[in-house]
C-alpha cells in the first residue's frame, strides 16, 4: 500500500516538474518572441569620419562616436539602431544584434548606408571648406594689380617677335596678333600662377564636388527611408530605387 502510494506520488511529482519547465519554456518564448524586432526604426552611424590621404579614402575613426550600451549585448555600439520590437516596445541596438532575426539583413543593408552617409557627410563639410577657402584665393588674386609687363623685341627667323613677360610668364606677339588677346592670355596664366601659388592646385569645379556628394548624400538617406519606412507610397519609393543603380 504504502510503495503503491509512494510511486503515485513520485508519479504526480514528476508531472509537476515536466508542466513546471514547460511553462518556464513558454515563459521564455514569449520574452523572446515579445523581444523580436519587426521593424527597423532608425539607424545612425555616429562615429566621426577622417579622410586618410595617403591612401586616399575615408576611414571612420573609433572610439569618436557616441558609444552606447546595447539594449540586447550590453557591448557599446557606435552604430544605433533604434529598433521597435514585437510587444510594441522600443530598444536601440548594434548592427550585429539582429543575427537570425528576419530584419538581420535589412538592418545590415541599412548600417552600409548609415556609414556611405557618415562619411558623405564628413566629405561634405571637407569640400564646403576647400570651397570657402578657394573663393577667398580667387577673390584675393582677383584684387591683386597686374604688373606691368616687360617689352622685349626681337627677331626669330627673320620674323620680327615681341615678347611680353610677367613674373616669369611670357606670350609672344607675332605682328598680326591681336594685342588685346594675347594680353588676356597673359593675365590669364600669371592669375592661374598666383592661385597656384596660394594652394588652388586643382582646375576640378569644387562647386559640382559639393553638389555631387549633396546628391549621393540624398540617395543614400532614401535608401534608408526605404528600409526604415518599407510601406510608405510605391512611387516616390521607385525613383530613388532607380537613380542608386548610377554611382554609389
Ligand atoms: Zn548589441
Amino acid at each position: 500500500m504504502t510503495e503503491t502510494s509512494t510511486a503515485t506520488d513520485r508519479d504526480a511529482l514528476r508531472a509537476q516538474v515536466v508542466e513546471f519547465e514547460a511553462m518556464e519554456a513558454a515563459a521564455e518564448r514569449a520574452e523572446r518572441d515579445a523581444a523580436a524586432i519587426v521593424r527597423i526604426v532608425a539607424i545612425v552611424d555616429t562615429r566621426e569620419w577622417v579622410e586618410d590621404e595617403e591612401r586616399d579614402r575615408w576611414i571612420p575613426v573609433p572610439g569618436t562616436g557616441d558609444a552606447r550600451d546595447c539594449d540586447r549585448c550590453g557591448r557599446l555600439h557606435e552604430i544605433h539602431a533604434t529598433v521597435e520590437t514585437a510587444d510594441g516596445g522600443l530598444a536601440v541596438v548594434g548592427v550585429g544584434c539582429a543575427k537570425g532575426e528576419s530584419v538581420e539583413k535589412p538592418l545590415r543593408s541599412a548600417a552600409s548606408s548609415a556609414k556611405t552617409l557618415a562619411r558623405l557627410r564628413a566629405q561634405l563639410a571637407a569640400a564646403k571648406q576647400t570651397a570657402e577657402r578657394e573663393a577667398d584665393i580667387r577673390a584675393e588674386v582677383a584684387a591683386l594689380r597686374f604688373p606691368d609687363e616687360r617689352v622685349t623685341k626681337g627677331r626669330v627667323d627673320g620674323a620680327s617677335i615681341e615678347t611680353r613677360e610677367v613674373d616669369g610668364v611670357s606670350v609672344w606677339l607675332h605682328g598680326l596678333d591681336d594685342i588685346d588677346r594675347v594680353m588676356d592670355t597673359l593675365r590669364d596664366s600669371w592669375r592661374r600662377r598666383e592661385m597656384h601659388k596660394r594652394g588652388l592646385k586643382s582646375h576640378r569645379s569644387i562647386a559640382a564636388e559639393v553638389a555631387d556628394i549633396e546628391n549621393r548624400i540624398a540617395r543614400s538617406e532614401s535608401r534608408i527611408d526605404e528600409i526604415t519606412h518599407p510601406n510608405a507610397g510605391e512611387s516616390t519609393s521607385t525613383a530613388p530605387a532607380s537613380e542608386s543603380a548610377g554611382r554609389s
